[in-house]
């Protein structure tokens, strides 16, 4: 078993986070360093799979379940659109690989692309 992630230490309690979903296979948390009046990470409870192209090549319905959570926390705490975001390698600024989904919403613009 690989070293806990620092997503799966939050689910376990082992370091602050404020969890704000969950359901049996994904959780939400608020962004340390938010990008957006609402920036949130959606993520699989596994820390199996490193980014998004492990994710979609490996369970195609935990993806669809993080869209769904992405979007009811998007409807619930602002207008309901929502830029989803999966920072995939280094060179795109991923630095957790454990995959997640940035949930950017509200007073979006072209610039704030990047999570
Ligand atoms: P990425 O750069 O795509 O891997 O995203 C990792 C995100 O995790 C960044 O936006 C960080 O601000 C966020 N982050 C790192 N540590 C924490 C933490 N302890 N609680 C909440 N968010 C965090």
């Amino acid at each position: 078993m690989s070293e806990s992630t620092i997503f799966t230490r939050i689910l376990q309690g082992e370091i602050p986070g404020e969890i704000v979903a969950e359901t049996d296979n994904v959780f939400a948390i608020r962004d340390i360093a938010p990008k957006a009046p609402v920036h949130l990470l959606v993520i699989p409870k596994t820390q199996e799979y490193r980014n998004v192209v492990e994710l979609a090549a490996g369970d195609t319905a935990l993806m669809a379940e993080m869209v769904e959570v992405a979007q009811n926390l998007a409807a619930e705490r602002s207008d309901g659109d929502f830029r989803l975001i999966f920072n995939t390698g280094a060179g795109s600024g991923q630095t957790v690989f454990h995959v997640h989904a940035h949930v950017l919403s509200g007073g979006l613009d072209e610039t704030s692309l990047g999570g």
